[in-house]
């Protein structure tokens, strides 16, 4: 039997990908590759190009390659885009992932993971947030995720599908044996953005906001290392298997960097200079959001491996350099 990982060919898909790979199963990737590339995927794992919104091929995919299990990972992911464009990201986040669930629920398929996000707490009272902190996002990204939550946690009610969802805080970082890590030049995540600064790629870089009810004003994140996270997933995946029950689970690891700490960990562990212009606040972006993880620890034992911002700098820096990429403007 066959996991299918849409959005196999992106930074955390790719990830988990090749922890599935590692330990011996059978992966089918659907990727349209409008961010990720065919070059992710690894030699053997069959690539479908396409849309998960194509419910055509969807169907195909399942029953050419006796799919079992989802994992699914293919979105839009940047909360400022979807400021701008709302629509786009619920077609692409809510619609089409009601097309892929459809598609699940049609074909008898049981096990379904879903990459949600933080974005679903919004501006959260107090921090850290736990699962049972109400979701109120304050993003389009954040909204077409939790929509595609309930849908998820609606058709488990009604259907035989079992779910676990879960919320990423801000992942980063690469794998440790460098095959694998955030390819695409134009990312904006802030490690990505402050590695290619410091690779000399970008023209320094910018601070969104230094006037935020926080320690030093900029935002509080709390960053997680993709290759923990591609764990959780794993574990997420047996758990469901061995009929385990539903989940919802914050993946954090429970503390908090502000930007300003990010970026002075970047400069620290690169020996690079590069500057650092603060300027005004991104649209959509929460002063704060940091998660306890505890739940994630109790319920599937997850025990992470690279909990720690420099070795998640020391990793981002190693894959930018090796990507060796045309300078960014
Ligand atoms: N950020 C920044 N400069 C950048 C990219 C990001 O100051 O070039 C900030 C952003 O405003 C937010 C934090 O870094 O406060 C994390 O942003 P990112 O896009 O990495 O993840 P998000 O939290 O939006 O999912």
């Amino acid at each position: 039997m066959t996991v299918l990982v849409t959005g196999g060919a992106g930074y955390i898909g790719s990830h988990m990908v090749l922890d599935l790979v590692d330990r011996g199963e059978d992966v089918v990737v659907l990727d349209n590759l409008s961010t990720g590339f065919a070059a992710a995927v690894p030699d053997g794992v069959p690539l479908v190009k396409g849309d998960m919104g194509d419910m055509a091929l969807v169907r195909e995919t399942i029953a050419r390659h006796r799919v079992d299990a989802i994992a699914h990972f293919a979105a839009r992911i940047v909360v400022p885009e979807s400021v701008a464009d709302p629509l786009g990201y619920y077609l692409n986040n809510t619609s089409k992932s009601r097309s892929l669930i459809q598609a699940a629920v049609d074909a008898g398929i049981r096990d379904f993971i879903f990459s949600s996000t933080a974005a679903v707490y919004g501006n959260p009272a107090t921090n850290p947030v736990t699962e049972e902190t109400p979701p109120n996002p304050v993003s389009p990204y954040g909204r077409s995720k939790l929509m595609t939550e309930w849908m998820l946690e609606d058709t488990a009610r009604a259907t035989g599908l079992r779910y676990a969802i879960l919320r990423y805080f801000n992942v980063a970082g690469a794998d440790p044996r460098g095959r694998a890590g955030q390819s695409t030049p134009q990312a904006t995540h802030l490690i990505k953005v402050a590695c290619q600064a410091a690779l000399g790629r970008r023209d320094g870089m910018d601070v969104f906001g230094t006037d935020f009810p926080t320690p030093d004003g900029s935002c509080l994140r709390d960053y997680i290392h993709v290759s923990d996270l591609a764990r959780a997933h794993l574990l997420a995946l047996d758990h469901l298997r061995e009929g385990g029950e539903n989940l919802l689970l914050n993946c954090a690891y429970g503390k908090g960097y502000s930007v300003l700490d990010v970026v002075e960990t970047v400069k620290r562990v690169s020996g690079k200079d590069f500057q650092v212009r603060r300027g005004p606040r991104r649209a959509g972006d929460p002063a704060a959001i940091v998660a306890t993880g505890e739940k994630i620890r109790r319920t599937l034992g997850w025990r992470p491996a690279h909990e720690n911002l420099e070795e998640i700098v020391r990793h981002a820096l190693a894959w930018e350099s090796r990507l060796g990429e045309p300078a960014v403007a």
